[in-house]
């Protein structure tokens, strides 16, 4: 039994960093540039992909980068 309340109590832990992880995900920062040919999101403010943007760099969340339909800057990724 004491082993049982062991397996049962690291698969919440286990639930719990799923659950973290995924937020982090969510909740990471991106930056966009708003230009008419740009579809995809940078991890760095002063990535080279960027320095041709004709407009303001948004800061946006990774998940709303996503909805927006960019994909990963492909000199980062
Ligand atoms: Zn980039």
């Amino acid at each position: 039994m004491i082993q049982f309340n062991k397996i049962i109590f690291s698969n919440i832990h286990f639930v719990f960093f799923i659950l973290i992880s995924s937020c982090n995900t969510v909740h990471k920062e991106v930056y966009i540039c708003e230009g008419k040919y740009s579809k995809k999101y940078h991890l760095k403010k002063n990535c080279n992909g960027l320095s041709n943007c004709s407009t303001e760099i948004y800061k946006v969340t990774l998940s709303e980068a996503k909805e927006k339909g960019r994909t990963i800057c492909a000199i980062e990724n």
